[in-house]
């Protein structure tokens, strides 16, 4: 079976983060590799700004088939033992606009996930080559 979840980060990470509540003398050092994982994220068109996590959540049920920037749900803390992660497990908060690159949120305001993500500028430039009925539902947004 293929693993479910493939995200850019190693399983020792992951367990030296759960080590943390045992050993508060290295909190703050893990945290400073904690930072050094994150990526800053942009929006290019409503410029939200969050440090997240970049990577692939290509696993099937999720329907993202690109990188993302996402969180982990904060609130749930994780399981390593878990399988079958769903997309509901993360926060993804944006991705690259398969057209032009550029990082948007997810926001519909900023984009348009349409097999790929778009950002809504190119979405507008190009409104022709999507659905008619896709386009008519934010037809208001596009300029
Ligand atoms: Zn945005
Ligand atoms: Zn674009």
């Amino acid at each position: 079976m293929a693993e479910p979840l493939k995200i850019d980060e190693s399983d020792t990470n992951l367990s030296a983060k759960d080590n943390k509540e045992t050993n508060v003398a290295s909190t703050s050092k893990e945290a400073d590799e904690e930072d050094k994982k994150l990526v800053s994220f942009q929006c290019s068109h409503c410029f939200l700004f969050e440090k997240c996590r970049f990577g692939d959540l290509s696993f099937d049920k999720s329907g993202y088939t690109e990188s993302v920037f996402y969180l982990r749900d904060p609130f749930v803390p994780p399981d390593f033992h878990k399988k079958d992660y769903a997309v509901q497990d993360f926060v993804v908060l944006g991705s690259l606009c398969y057209l032009c690159g550029q990082p948007v949120c997810i926001d519909e305001e900023c984009s348009l996930f349409y097999v790929h993500t778009y950002c809504i500028s190119c979405v507008s430039r190009e409104r022709d080559r999507f659905p008619g009925k896709l386009i008519q539902g934010i037809s208001s947004k596009l300029k």
